[in-house]
């Protein structure tokens, strides 16, 4: 991502409210794929790690006003309990939805869809631990090979759990894992979803949804906020001359 170009840039974080960050096991190194290592985060594993706290979102919010930028927030609607059980972001996370809500109501933040789940639910294997190898292809929503009625059950109920909570149209989806198919856009449509953001877009639609890649978009997740602090943040944006301006809605 350059630092240039300001005109059309958007701020992204996403994985708020997603169990991926439980469930997930996954190391860019292969050889620490293996069971005995798995949870070892000094290995560069990427999860567990915790959801991100009131305070968090409140030094986020600091920063935002501070360099005018603003942020386009992707919620998972629903946390995946072990056994299986959806229960939907405002019910898990009441204090963070709260703070969220604050976050819209102050124009600081757009709420954008990450899914329902983050992941596939058949046979729980977003939980299977292999004895090596990771389980990170389940932990994204809209294969091509998951049946256009389950990708609209998906994307029509997380898109009612998340209007209805914020009470605000919800109109960017971010596939979880830059992953879709044409079934995906078409049921966008459907839902109200006029916006879809992805790393390298590999499909586009006609009219709506506009498809928006990363060349666009600066993405991150809520691990460097919980691993790394706010800094973090603060520091990518000085780095740019102007900071994000833009929702990705508005891109
Ligand atoms: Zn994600």
């Amino acid at each position: 991502m350059a630092d240039s170009g300001p005109d059309k840039l958007a701020l992204r974080i996403d994985d708020i409210g997603s169990s991926s960050k439980q469930h997930l096991y996954y190391t860019k190194r292969w050889y620490t794929n293996w069971g005995p290592l798995r949870d070892r985060r000094l290995l560069g594993h990427w999860a567990p790690y915790r959801e991100m706290s009131v305070n968090d979102w409140r030094s986020v919010y600091k920063v935002l006003e501070k360099y005018g930028s603003k942020l386009t927030v992707g919620v998972t609607a629903c946390w995946v309990e072990d056994d299986g059980t959806l229960v939907p972001f405002p019910e898990k996370f009441r204090n963070e939805a709260e703070v969220l809500g604050e976050g819209v109501t102050k124009g600081l933040i757009e709420i954008a869809n990450h899914g329902l789940t983050h992941c596939v639910l058949q046979d729980h294997k977003y939980r299977r631990r292999a004895f090596f190898g990771t389980n990170r292809p389940y932990h994204r929503e809209f294969w091509e090979w998951v049946p256009a009625p389950e990708q609209r059950e998906h994307l029509t109920r997380a898109q009612t759990i998340l209007t209805g909570y914020f009470r605000t149209p919800i109109t960017t989806l971010v596939p979880p894992g830059n992953v879709y198919s044409r079934a995906t856009l078409r049921i966008c449509k459907e839902v109200g979803i006029r916006t879809l953001n992805c790393e390298r877009p590999t499909l586009a639609s006609d009219a709506e949804p506009k498809v928006v890649g990363d060349d666009q978009v600066l993405p991150f997740h809520d691990r460097e906020i919980v691993e790394l602090g706010v800094n973090w943040l603060e520091q990518r944006l000085q780095s740019f001359r102007v900071p994000p301006r833009l929702f990705i809605r508005d891109l």
